[in-house]
C-alpha cells in the first residue's frame, strides 16, 4: 500500500456550486476565480470543471499559460495585470485580458508593440487601498487606454470590496458610491462581487461576477455554514491510521508532550501532517473523522503524522480512513481551531498528498 495521504475531489460538487453560484447572477458573466492553483484544488483540473463559467481570474502569467496548455480557450484574465513589460508579447500571444490597477501598467499598454489587443479591466481603489487607481483618476485614465494600440475595446471597470464577508453593510456602500462617482459618465461593463457580495448583495452584481471561495464549496462568512449557503466541498483532505495503540493515563503524546491522556485510552497515528499542508496551529481538540465519527487530533502535529484519540472509536484499527476537513467536517471548523481562514488551509495543501477525483453526486 502506497502512503494514505490523499486530497479527493468531488467533480459533482463543483459543478453543482457553479450552478448555485450562476442562479445569484443569472444575467450576469461569470469569471471563475481559479487563482493560487485553484485555492490549492489544481487549476487544470478545476477549469475543467467549470467549464461552464465566462472567464478564469488568475494571479499571474504561469497560471494562466498552465490553463492555456490544459486546452482552455476561455478568456482569462489576470488580477493583477502585468507585472513588467515584458510580459505583454506573452500576454498578447494567448489573448489574456488583464487589469490595470496603476498609472504604471497604463504607460505599459501605450508602449507596448503591436500585436494583438488586449482587454482591459480598469481596476479603481474604491475604499480597499490594496490595488487601484485613485477614483479621481480613473477617467483619464480611461481616457488613455482608449487611445493606446495594445488596448481592445471594451475595458471593464472593476472594483473589489474590503469587507462583503463581514456583513458591513456600510462599508460596502460607501465602496459602491465611491466606485460610481470614479466612474460617472464611462461606458463599459462592470464587476465588484467576490463570493461574499454575490451571495449577500444583489446591488453589487453589476455585469461580471468572481466568484472564488463559494465555487469550492466554502463559506466565506463566519456566521453561516456552506451548507446554509446551497454549498458542498470540493476538497476532502484525508488518510488512514497508520498505528493504533493503548497509551496510559498520565503520558504525554507526541513532540512536548502537550496533551496528556487524562485515562489510559486508545491513540491512532494518522499518516499526514504539517508538510502536507496540516495546520500546525490546529492543536489538541481539534475535529477529525475517524471512519466517519467525529473525534480530536491530540497532542502537537508532526511534520507526516498526527495524532488521534480513539476513545470515540474503540473499534478503529490500522487502515481505517480518517477526514481531516471536506465532506462531513467543514474547512471552516478547521481555520477556526487553527487560527486562519480557509482560503489559506485550501492554498496549502501540498501535492504530497496525492490526488483523486470522485464522480459520483454529493448526496
Ligand atoms: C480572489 C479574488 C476574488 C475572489 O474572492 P473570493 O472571496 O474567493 O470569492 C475576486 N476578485 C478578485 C480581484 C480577487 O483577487
Amino acid at each position: 500500500m502506497n502512503r494514505p495521504a490523499r486530497v479527493v475531489i468531488d467533480r459533482a460538487a463543483a459543478r453543482a456550486n457553479l450552478a448555485r453560484a450562476r442562479a445569484l447572477a443569472p444575467r450576469q458573466r461569470l469569471m471563475a476565480v481559479v487563482k493560487a492553483d485553484a485555492y490549492g484544488h489544481g487549476v487544470a483540473r478545476m477549469a475543467q470543471l467549470y467549464a461552464g463559467a465566462d472567464a478564469f481570474g488568475v494571479a499571474c502569467l504561469e497560471e494562466a499559460v498552465e490553463l492555456r496548455e490544459a486546452g482552455v480557450d476561455a478568456p482569462i484574465g489576470l488580477l493583477e495585470g502585468p507585472f513588467s513589460p515584458a510580459e505583454l508579447p506573452e500576454i498578447q500571444r494567448l489573448g489574456l485580458d488583464t487589469v490595470v490597477h496603476h498609472e504604471e501598467q497604463v504607460r505599459m499598454l501605450e508602449l507596448a508593440p503591436a500585436g494583438r489587443p488586449v482587454r482591459v479591466w480598469l481596476k479603481v481603489d474604491s475604499g480597499m487601498h490594496r490595488l487601484g487607481v485613485e477614483p479621481g483618476q480613473a477617467a483619464a485614465l480611461w481616457q488613455r487606454l482608449h487611445g493606446a494600440a495594445a488596448v481592445a475595446g471594451g475595458t471593464v471597470l472593476a472594483t473589489h470590496l474590503a469587507s462583503a464577508h463581514l456583513r458591513a453593510g456600510d462599508s460596502v456602500d460607501a465602496q459602491l458610491r465611491a466606485f460610481e462617482t470614479a466612474l460617472a459618465g464611462l461606458p463599459g461593463p462592470r464587476s465588484i462581487a467576490n463570493s461574499a457580495a454575490l451571495l449577500s448583495r444583489p446591488d453589487t452584481r453589476g455585469d461580471w461576477v468572481r466568484p472564488g471561495l463559494m465555487l469550492y464549496g466554502v463559506s466565506p462568512f463566519e456566521d453561516c455554514t456552506a451548507a446554509e449557503l446551497g454549498l458542498a466541498p470540493v476538497m476532502t483532505l484525508r488518510s488512514a491510521l497508520i498505528s493504533v495503540r493503548r497509551v496510559p493515563a498520565g503520558e504525554g503524546v507526541g513532540y512536548g508532550g502537550t496533551w496528556r491522556c487524562p485515562e489510559t485510552m486508545p491513540v491512532g497515528v494518522v499518516a499526514l501532517g504539517y508538510g502536507d499542508g496540516y495546520p500546525r496551529h490546529a492543536g489538541s481538540g481539534t475535529p477529525v473523522l475517524v471512519n466517519g465519527v467525529r473525534t480530536q487530533v491530540i497532542g502537537r502535529a508532526s511534520m507526516d503524522m498526527i495524532t488521534v484519540d480513539l476513545r470515540p472509536v474503540p473499534a478503529a484499527a490500522i487502515g481505517d480512513p480518517v477526514v481531516f476537513w471536506g465532506r462531513g467536517l467543514p474547512v471552516e471548523e478547521i481555520a477556526a481551531h487553527a487560527g486562519t481562514i480557509p482560503y489559506e488551509l485550501l492554498c496549502s495543501v501540498r501535492v504530497r498528498a496525492r490526488f483523486v477525483e470522485s464522480g459520483p453526486p454529493a448526496p
